[in-house]
């Protein structure tokens, strides 16, 4: 398929995906998201040779949740390398994003950085290398999208915060393991900031971008990840990204991908494009319905996909 006709499969998913527009639930366990509108949509592609593509309302922001994960764990990667694998695991988790119990049974180690004791954990090692962690992770989203308006949403934070128990019961569970070293409510805090970066769908395609692109962000040329870093994060995005549905996401998608409760699903296709779909309603897994439904249509009309 010609370049030039990412904008109109774009624009045909956006037609195909009406139906389901307003389907699944909000989530409303954070109660600053329970105000989202379910039937909110759009989607943007981001070429690793620059160009970009979007649909639907595309100049509407949501807070990423849990698609910062990624970049926590870029910034970890980046100060850490192989040696943060002694805190948390790299295999699905095969529960809920939120379990306890699983914690507990593999002694205070998450079983991978994507469901939120592995990246509080993950978000605690970043805490004990950066004199600002909240500055640099806006300020690395607001430079790796190009955009310096990009913001925090503090009262989804606050709210966050507010109901932070089940978060705050898994990291003071991992610091009676010995495998936590900052204070709980501050990496706490630092952690709901991240998830509360408020980010259109262009700019969370241009943001991640550099994952699609053997770690380097074309922009500026840096390179954000080692080559090898960066086909390790996109493996585990590919096994863990989705919560407990990633092996239904690979099987209808073909793409690594993540995905947050505020219905954002960031999905790479190596060499190619980032894209990005955010559409509120949240199926049983906690992922947003018309968004996977549009990255499936996607995969499916392009006929690409990592196989
Ligand atoms: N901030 C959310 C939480 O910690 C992120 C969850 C998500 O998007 O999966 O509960």
């Amino acid at each position: 398929m010609a370049i030039s006709d990412y904008q109109q499969v774009l624009d045909e998913i956006t037609a195909e995906i009406q139906p389901l527009l307003g389907q699944g639930k909000v989530a409303d366990y954070i109660p600053a998201l329970a105000k989202e509108d379910a039937s909110q949509f759009s989607i943007a592609i981001h070429t690793v040779d620059g160009r970009t593509f979007c649909a639907g309302d595309c100049s509407k922001r949501f807070t990423i949740q849990s698609v910062s994960k990624v970049m926590t764990l870029t910034l970890a990667l980046q100060r850490y390398g192989d040696e943060l694998w002694q805190r948390v695991g790299k295999e699905p988790s095969g529960t809920a994003f939120n379990s306890l119990t699983q914690l507990e049974f593999e002694k205070g180690i998450p079983r991978n950085p994507f469901i939120n004791a592995g990246a509080i954990v993950t978000c605690d090692a970043l805490y004990s290398r950066l004199s600002a962690p909240m500055h640099s992770m806006l300020e690395t989203f607001r430079q790796l999208a190009g955009n310096k308006t990009i913001v925090i949403d503090k009262r989804v934070a606050s709210s966050e915060y507010e109901f932070r128990h089940r978060n705050a019961a898994m990291a003071h569970l991992m610091k009676s393991f010995n495998n936590f070293d900052n204070e709980v409510d501050d990496v706490l805090w630092a952690y709901f900031n991240f998830c509360a970066i408020e980010l259109n769908c262009v700019e969370l395609a241009k943001a991640y971008n550099f994952l699609a692109n053997k770690g380097i962000d074309h922009t500026s040329g840096k390179e954000v990840l080692t080559s090898l870093q960066n086909k390790q994060l996109n493996s585990l995005l590919f096994t863990s990204g989705l919560y407990d549905a990633a092996g239904d996401f690979g099987y209808r998608v073909g793409m690594p991908g993540k995905s947050g409760v505020s219905g954002t699903i960031l999905a790479v296709l190596p060499n190619k494009f980032t894209v990005a779909v955010c559409s509120p309603g949240l199926n049983s897994f906690g992922n947003s319905v018309a968004g996977i439904a549009a990255l499936e249509l996607l995969s499916k009309k392009l006929d690409f996909s990592i196989f």
